[in-house]
């Protein structure tokens, strides 16, 4: 099947309208007319080649929601006109002990993620939610709460089930103190969906400028990452930090503010950290430690806890043609809190 995308072409050239194909359905598969796609920071981050492992021409977006328009014969859980889900992974090995548990994600082949990866099948690079359409085997399609707004549900896709894993992982409920460092849109989706499991949620930005909309979300701390008072306040406090800063920092100065055993679970940082000092660590017996998204089982499971408590990212609706102007907003942490593109609005 023939369809457009918006692709980088290189990692300093912005996103343009791409046409390629979507490989033919298999027995297994369902084509997705795509309705809405979120922007990650791993998108731009894989745009721009940060990581080194970009395969160009690259088509991102990983947080897709849409409309089911065609099955193949073998597949039995959905049918023509569903709305459906695609995140992070579209395909594993499903034999190895993880995919058995419903970990994919640490499928010991390596998963197939949704952009940037080689098809199992026929090694061609899978293209992302940017575009009109996408076919993925049934195994790594969602369903999606009839009662969630359609509109905002994209992010929920990596944002959140990045961080309801680390949550989940680390036992969070009534009375857990939660940190969330940096709130983009994963830490804002961290806050909320923290606070619906009934912790007790800080969030640790670098300015005063979130502090409204941290209450907002129902955090009940807002804490200046820079402002060492305040920070040494805040010594021995925490159960969970989850760190979604972008880029290499030091994550030294959250040590103190765990409690012993407290953990830091890495999410945003990808590649080699700044120097740490293990002074903090040792004396608390602290630990660092990541996470990366989570399985299809605890997506769905995800989603199934968002329906129920109706629990949505904060969203921007941008049109397809506005993702470069987007790009540049988000690298300058100037999103509220997460852009969602309507295709259907948009003109490509
Ligand atoms: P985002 O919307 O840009 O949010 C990141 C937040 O971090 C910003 O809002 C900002 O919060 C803070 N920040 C930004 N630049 C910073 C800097 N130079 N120093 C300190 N703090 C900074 O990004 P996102 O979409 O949430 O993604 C965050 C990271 O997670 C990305 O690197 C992405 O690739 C990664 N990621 C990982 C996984 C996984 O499975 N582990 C999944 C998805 C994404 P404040 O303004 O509040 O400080
Ligand atoms: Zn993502």
């Amino acid at each position: 099947m023939q369809t457009t995308g918006y692709a980088a072409q290189s990692a300093d050239s912005p996103l343009k309208p791409y046409s390629y194909d979507c490989r033919s359905l298999r027995d297994e598969d369902v084509a997705i007319e795509i309705l809405y796609s979120g922007v990650c920071h791993s998108d731009l981050h894989t745009a721009r080649n940060d990581w080194g492992w970009t395969v160009y021409p690259t088509v991102p977006g990983h947080e897709i929601v849409g409309r089911v328009i065609e099955v193949g014969s073998k597949v039995s859980k959905y049918k023509v006109g569903d709305h459906v889900a695609v995140g992070c992974m579209v395909d594993s090995c499903q034999e190895c002990q993880h995919c058995h548990s419903g970990e994919e994600q640490f499928c010991e082949e390596g998963m197939t993620q949704t952009y940037n990866s080689p098809d199992r099948i026929t090694q061609e690079i899978t293209k992302g939610g940017y575009a009109k359409h996408v076919v993925v085997r049934e195994e790594f399609v969602l369903e999606v709460p009839a009662s969630l707004d359609l509109a905002k549900v994209a992010p929920l896709l990596c944002a959140g089930i990045t961080t309801y894993s680390p949550l989940r992982t680390w036992d969070v409920g009534p009375g857990s103190k939660v940190g969330v460092v940096g709130m983009g849109g994963l830490g804002h989706m961290a806050v909320k969906l923290a606070v619906a499991m009934g912790a007790h949620v800080t969030v640790l930005s670098r300015s005063e400028g979130k502090r409204q909309d941290a209450m907002d979300l129902n955090a009940d701390a807002f804490l200046i990452s820079s402002d060492s008072d305040a920070m040494a306040q805040a010594a021995n406090h925490f159960d969970l930090i989850i760190d979604t800063v972008p880029v290499k920092h030091d994550v030294t100065p959250y040590f103190p503010l765990l409690k012993v055993d407290g953990t830091i679970a890495l999410v945003g940082q990808v590649g080699p950290m700044a120097e740490l000092n293990s002074v903090p660590m040792l004396l608390g017996r602290r630990r660092l430690a990541g996470s990366i998204i989570g399985g299809i089982k605890e997506t769905q499971e995800m989603l199934d806890f968002c329906g129920r408590f109706n629990i949505l990212p904060e969203v921007e609706m941008i049109k397809m043609e506005q993702i470069n102007e987007a790009f540049e907003r988000l690298e300058k942490a100037d999103v509220h809190y997460r852009f969602v593109i309507d295709m259907q609005a948009s003109n490509f």
